[in-house]
């Protein structure tokens, strides 16, 4: 490193605070700091903003209906339709401009681009594909596909003809398929051959196949080619499965008129990726939902039309549900969509997709930066990056080391962070700064959005003191919230309303929103997510966010990423186990394990010292790239484990008990 460098470095490390960028403000889509007062003046009515950014076939008659808590409805009366909104009402101006640009894993593939009119017709003739299979109108459509261009398009379809689909994320199991089909008693799957993961091409039809098996109704496929020939599986389609090229080829040059949709109709249901428990069926409406993703993709994401946004996440979540297909294509930019890892074929594959299409803003996840970092810096510095001008994450909390290393080695200092915390349930953004207006503090998300009434409450329902551990909770219904858990109404009340609400009360100020997350606030309003109530310790007494621990360890010098959890302690209740993976060149010494130690005293307290630090070259994950910190638990604790089928990497969980019983 260069004296320049590390004089960087260190100003950096000492900041706790960012103002946005001067050229950032001057084109913000928002930039004025009385957007706060006023929402909250004008509550409900701020939010016909948000569905003035949609076309409505019917105007709505009022804004928001609380009469039936917490069974919250928006711009009831209105109708209107997604796809409509989403492909048709750009064809005038935007006709040849790109909506979506598809990038293809492997390097020597052409990517396939879809204008806004290319993709009309495909969402045309994938709707009476749908309708001739026999899809009406409510009937639920599962889709279990990759990151390929006909997930949107099926989506956007599905939207088009008023039938709601349920996207199950590809890696899941077939029995994960299975479970969500009969849930939603859904007699319709599209799906594909294969797609390709790390060069290799994956069989994906055996797989559905295997949880169609399970389906306890008759069902309908349609089955997209993928992968091209010389890759291709000896797949035999049966009497229910048709090729989805066949299926729509057949209804070349065919127009369907969009169905005017109720706003309280259900756009999509989606199930919870199940960190914990059994999956919920999340249900999100047309009105609410599509103004939200819409509102928040315009604020915070500050997109524009002639942008090139891309949002490296899977469709198979709801971050790409949101903010890859309907937040985008509502505002008529160009989405990006990649089908592969970001360290295929190189650890630069990313930035060289960035530099390529010369992407416009890019919002990740954390567990992604910190992936990067561990690589190293020579991965974006070999690639021209200028042409960023909004950097976001979501997923979970972002320590201040990730958020700066991102800040500065991939937004050259010249882009906001955007830290955005929000949930399947909130249907999109809730926490987060506004990117034209409010200072970023790395480690908080930031204030809640205009609009958005979030409190930290303590268990007895009172406000907690600033910098003090308490609950996150939100007070007022936004547009974009779920309405339900999908027939399960009981199980929604319980679930989200219980713990903070007064529930014989039909009044609904007396209800309160609980996302099961820890958080603090400071003063200025910024809150810090300290992760899930089930991930908050008891340690001597004191409750501590694993989060704001691990946040510690990864500040130290040669620390990548961490994981804190609970284990048993006869005297404290609950001892810190710290699961510690190093960066790349870093050894796993006495001396790093002392730093560690250190670290976390110095920045909370001797309370929440470590009992033990464990190297672990892996740390046991989800699909979705989250920590399964259940599962370390029960191996701090020398339990028996529980069920790893959801993991991405069963073998470390082996590795790290050896560790551990040593
Ligand atoms: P499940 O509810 O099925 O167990 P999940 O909660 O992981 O799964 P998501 O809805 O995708 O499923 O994730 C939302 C959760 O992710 C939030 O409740 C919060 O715990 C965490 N989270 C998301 N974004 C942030 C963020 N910016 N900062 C801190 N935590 C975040
Ligand atoms: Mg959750």
């Amino acid at each position: 490193m260069s004296d320049d460098d590390t004089e960087l470095e260190a100003r950096l490390e000492a900041q706790d605070s960012f103002e946005p960028p001067e050229s950032f403000v001057e084109q913000a889509n928002v930039s004025d700091p009385g957007i706060y007062e006023q929402f909250d003046e004008n509550w409900p009515e701020c939010w016909d903003g948000a569905a003035d950014l949609l076309d409505w076939e019917t105007e709505y008659d009022q804004t928001f209906d609380g009469s039936n808590p917490p069974f919250f409805e928006w711009f009831t009366g209105g109708e209107l339709n997604a796809s409509a909104n989403c492909v048709d009402r750009h064809l005038e101006d935007r006709g040849d401009e790109v909506a979506i640009e598809w990038v293809g894993e492997p390097t020597d593939e052409a990517n396939r681009t879809y204008t806004y009119e290319q993709l009309h017709r495909e969402v045309n003739e994938a709707a009476a594909a749908l309708r001739e299979m026999g899809v009406g109108e409510d009937d639920v459509v599962t889709m279990y596909m990759p990151m390929i261009p006909e997930l949107a398009i099926a989506m956007l379809a599905c939207a088009r003809i008023g039938a709601p689909h349920s996207v199950v994320f590809a890696g899941f199991s077939a029995d994960a398929l299975a479970t969500r089909m009969n849930a939603a008693d859904s007699e319709y799957l599209l799906t594909c051959d294969g797609y390709y993961r790390r060069g290799d091409p994956l069989d994906h039809l055996t797989k559905a196949n295997e949880g169609l098996d399970g389906v306890e109704h008759d069902t309908e496929t349609l089955v997209v080619n993928r992968l091209p020939e010389a890759d291709s599986f000896d797949h035999d389609l049966d009497d229910s499965q048709t090729l989805w090229a066949d299926a729509v080829y057949a209804q070349k040059g065919a127009e369907v008129e969009p169905v005017a949709r109720d706003a309280e109709d259900m756009l999509f249901l989606m199930y919870t990726s199940g960190t914990t428990g059994q999956p919920k069926g999340v249900k999100h409406t047309t009105g609410g939902y599509l103004s939200w993703a819409a509102w928040t993709s315009h604020a915070v994401l500050d997109i524009k039309p002639e942008d090139t946004y891309f949002c490296s996440a899977d469709i198979g979540w709801i971050t790409g549900h949101s903010y890859i297909v309907y937040g985008p294509l509502a505002l008529g930019t160009t989405t990006m969509m990649y089908e592969g890892t970001p360290d295929y074929p190189e650890r630069d594959r990313l930035w060289e997709i960035v530099e390529e299409y010369e992407a416009t803003q890019l919002y990740t996840a954390p567990t992604a930066i910190r992936a990067f970092m561990k690589w190293g810096t020579e991965y974006p510095d070999a690639h021209d990056l200028s042409s960023l001008r909004l950097l976001g994450t979501v997923g979970e909390p972002i320590n201040p080391r990730a958020w700066k290393w991102y800040y500065k080695h991939i937004g050259d200092e010249s882009c906001p962070v955007v830290d955005t915390w929000w949930q399947t349930e909130t249907g999109g953004m809730m926490v987060t700064t506004l990117p034209g207006v409010k200072e970023m503090k790395p480690g908080s998300a930031g204030p809640a959005l205009p609009g958005v009434d979030a409190e930290i409450l303590d268990t007895t329902g009172e406000k907690v003191d600033a910098g003090r551990a308490g609950y996150l909770t939100i007070q007022k219904p936004w547009p974009g919230m779920l309405r339900t858990l999908y027939q399960n109404d009981e199980r929604f009340v319980n679930e989200y309303w219980r713990e903070y609400s007064d529930t014989d009360s039909d009044d609904w100020r007396d209800w309160t929103y609980f996302p099961e997350d820890g958080a603090k606030i400071d003063e200025d309003g910024y809150i810090t997510v300290l992760g899930r109530v089930d991930d908050v310790l008891n340690v001597s007494g004191h409750r501590l966010g694993t989060m704001e621990i691990e946040s510690a360890i990864v500040g130290v010098d040669g620390v990548a990423e961490a994981a804190v959890v609970g284990g048993d302690h006869e005297m404290k209740g609950e001892a810190v186990y710290a699961y510690v993976i190093t960066e790349d060149g870093y050894d796993e010494t006495e001396a790093l394990r002392d730093a560690i130690v250190a670290g976390v005293e110095d920045a909370i307290g001797p309370i929440a010292r470590p009992e033990q630090v464990i190297f672990t070259p892996e740390l046991p994950k989800t699909r979705s790239g989250k920590i399964m910190r259940r599962l370390l638990e029960d191996i701090a604790n020398g339990e028996e484990l529980g069920d790893t089928s959801t993991l991405r990497n069963p073998d470390v969980v082996a590795s790290i008990q050896e560790q551990v019983g040593e």
